[in-house]
């Protein structure tokens, strides 16, 4: 009999163990996330209505300000947010995410606790834990058709990196576009009045680029455009000086990373590149990366 209850006390206690090692494993690793509860769709209605209750919430809460602070943030790049065949145009699959694909990420920021902030906000030098910046490149249209209404419906804002000479040019925003970002609380960025390789332009030219493309967004929208994005990342010390004495306080480039705010360059930013190859998983690894 005395055998009996230990063995059942033993059991007892293997279960405790197993138990407690899976608690800590998912602490740590992520609770794991059922697929087929993201994709739920098929209650639509109902979860129109839940969002909108959702939105009226959120737009009730003022800005988080979280005690806990860090330095480090990631600065997700975007371009394109639309469908694209990848046999047809494989260069223009790479630079799209699709927006079921990009709704999915957003998703996942706003289960995962995310807060949306500007790339201006980082001058502060310290962001709430779990900020993350959203920047989308070269003013295209479908950031305006597709990626804003998602990005609202989750209560997030955004960057957008406008080329201020294709404005209103073949998928490219107009500047009443624009204006509906800016009234939508969209930070506009400089990049350039023509997207050219700032590594190869003379003083003159990179001072044209720089100043014509502020001036014009700033007058043109009533904005304070402190953010620039260099076009295509390039970029050498000269540019990199120029960009500081045009009056820009902080610039990001197409190099990978999290942005470190206190060992970074505040001109020289590196971003995590989101595009269709990343896939749901690929953009999860990515952030999860960046957590560690
Ligand atoms: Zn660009």
């Amino acid at each position: 009999m005395k055998n009996y209850i230990k063995k059942i006390y033993l059991f007892l206690v293997a279960i405790i163990l197993v138990l407690g090692g899976m608690l800590l494993h998912f602490q740590y690793a992520g609770w794991p996330v059922a697929e087929d509860v993201i994709l739920a769709e098929e209650n639509e209605g109902l979860s129109a209505i839940l969002n909108q209750v959702q939105m009226v919430v959120d737009e009730s809460k003022k800005p988080p300000v979280l005690p806990d602070t860090e330095h480090q943030v990631p600065i997700v790049m975007y371009h394109y947010v639309r469908v694209v065949d990848k046999e047809k145009d494989a260069l223009g699959y790479n630079l799209s995410i699709n927006p079921s694909g990009f709704e999915k990420q957003m998703k996942y920021l706003k289960d995962h606790g995310y807060t949306t902030i500007h790339l201006a906000d980082l001058l502060d030098k310290k962001v709430p834990k779990k900020a993350i910046v959203l920047v989308f490149d070269d003013g295209l249209e479908d950031f305006y058709t597709t990626a804003l209404p998602i990005l609202q419906k989750y209560g997030f804002t955004a960057s957008n990196a406008v080329i201020t000479g294709m404005i209103g040019a073949h998928e490219h925003m107009s500047e009443a576009q624009l204006r509906e970002c800016v009234k939508a609380g969209i930070e506009l960025l400089s990049h350039t009045v023509s997207h050219l390789d700032m590594s190869k332009l003379s003083k003159e030219e990179l001072k044209k680029q720089l100043a014509e493309s502020k001036a014009y967004l700033e007058k043109t929208f009533g904005v304070k455009v402190e953010g620039f994005v260099y076009p295509s990342g390039r970029y050498n010390e000269l540019a990199v000086q120029m960009v500081k004495d045009e009056g820009y306080k902080i610039a990001t480039t197409t190099q990978y990373g999290e942005a470190n705010l206190e060992k970074n360059n505040m001109l020289l930013l590196p971003r995590v590149r989101i595009d269709n190859r990343d896939g749901y998983s690929g953009f999860v690894k990515k952030l999860e990366a960046i957590e560690k």
